[in-house]
């Protein structure tokens, strides 16, 4: 859509989330946005018909800062315009953003986009179970050579980019999931770009951005969202995002969304716009609720170790969470000394707390990933990954967090 009275880049995010990206005089004076659920627009004459085309296709070049005019939704429409422009201020450093129709269209528009014939992908492990599967079930046989190396191993993956060989992406999910394990962004894109050509740093930044963590301030080239999580954070939609610093590369995402057909779908868009002034306050709440209750959770006998990024003993962990976490967010997990049976007894007894995949949502959920969201991974991944049958993750909601310290202690002493 139009830019109303902004462009000046003077506002804060809170402030500018809820100012840029949407016109009310363009929907009748609505205070906030309605839906455009049309497939397809109307054009003013058959020659802005064909000016619309030449600029959609890329032959003539759209005039500074304006959008292309709309042409049928699957190119773009005006509710993926208004959520685009107010995504951008939540990312520091992002200047254009791209919407899709989950975390895992994202992810794969970013891989189909970047990733080169014949080229090698260098990835930490543990990553998402989807992204995980594209790689080794679509990219692998096309000729695509993946190169894992665990979280954290700063070492390993600098490494591993400067020798990979012909190196088209870095992909980094960080913290990583479950046991929140940071790997560090600014050195991997230090190395990143002594290569020529430079390889794609895409950053997962799921777990903790946009508030907490800001890859393109740290060198990352693209940071992608299930923006199903936090960004929409209800658990009532599904939705993925792609933000950057050079618009030629949301540029490149949006030409092959055209293609895949993956865009956000007007109804979804207008939920999670609506949803965007509230992320910052939803996560803040969730961090604080998480930390106060692993740190009181992390002394109890039948807990071997609570995973939280403010109970690192790592000295590398710790430079790095301090390099590039504002706040330790609302996920941590526990390691139960009495295993499966434990951690299924622990959940069988949550009467706040559901047994859910997932995360970021506002109500407070818990899985045990060995056997469900990382059931997928081979033993030596797993024991590679410290994915022990003991382990249970928890996503922090923002109910009060006395409430939930007192679940997830009655939960205790039933083990
Ligand atoms: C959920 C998730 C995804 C996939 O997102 P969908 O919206 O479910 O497609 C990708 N990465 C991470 C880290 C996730 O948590």
């Amino acid at each position: 859509m139009a830019h109303p009275k902004d462009g000046s880049g003077t506002l804060r995010p809170p402030t500018e989330v809820l100012t840029r990206g949407f016109d009310p005089s363009l929907s009748f004076g609505s205070a906030r946005p309605a839906v455009f659920r049309s497939s397809t627009y109307v054009f003013a004459s058959p020659e802005a018909a064909q000016r619309a085309f030449d600029i959609a296709s890329g032959r003539v070049p759209a005039a500074d800062g304006q959008r292309a005019e709309l042409i049928y939704s699957r190119i773009s429409h005006p509710n993926a315009e208004i959520l685009e422009d107010q995504m951008v201020p939540l990312e520091r450093g992002a200047c254009q953003a791209a919407v899709f129709n989950s975390g895992m269209a994202a992810i794969m528009t970013a891989f189909f986009t970047f990733a080169r014939p014949s080229s090698s992908i260098v990835y930490t492990i543990p990553l998402y179970g989807g992204t995980m599967r594209l790689i080794h079930e679509f990219l692998e046989p096309f000729g695509v050579t993946g190169v894992p190396v665990v979280a954290g191993d700063t070492v390993g993956l600098e490494h591993a980019i400067r020798s990979a060989r012909n190196l088209s992406i870095v992909f980094i999910e960080t913290p990583a999931n479950p046991t929140m394990v940071m790997t560090g962004i600014r050195r991997a894109a230090g190395e990143a770009s002594e290569r020529h050509p430079k390889p794609t740093v895409i950053v997962d930044n799921t777990f903790l951005g946009p508030a907490f963590q800001h890859p393109l301030l740290l060198g990352a080239d693209l940071v992608l969202y299930s923006a199903t999580k936090y960004l929409s954070g209800f658990s009532d939609l599904l939705a993925g995002a792609a933000l950057a610093t050079d618009p030629a590369i949301i540029d490149q995402m949006r030409s092959r969304r055209v293609m895949f057909g993956n865009i956000l779908q007007p109804d979804e868009c207008w939920m999670l716009d609506g949803r965007l002034p509230t992320v910052a306050l939803r996560m803040n709440r969730q961090s604080k609720n998480a930390q106060r209750i692993a740190e009181r959770l992390f002394s109890k006998p039948q807990i071997r170790r609570v995973h939280y990024p403010t109970l690192f003993d790592d000295d590398e962990q710790i430079r790095i969470r301090l390099d590039q976490c504002d706040y330790p967010g609302g996920i941590f997990s526990i390691d139960f000394h009495g295993g499966r049976d434990a951690a299924f007894t622990f959940l069988r007894n949550l009467r706040i707390a559901r047994d859910a995949v997932s995360l970021g949502g506002v109500e407070t959920l818990a899985c045990h990933p060995k056997t469900t969201t990382h059931s997928g991974m081979s033993p030596e991944e797993m024991e590679k990954a410290k994915i022990g049958e003991g382990l249970v993750r928890i996503s922090v909601g923002i109910e009060d967090w006395r409430d939930l310290l007192a679940d997830f202690e009655q939960a205790l002493e039933k083990i």
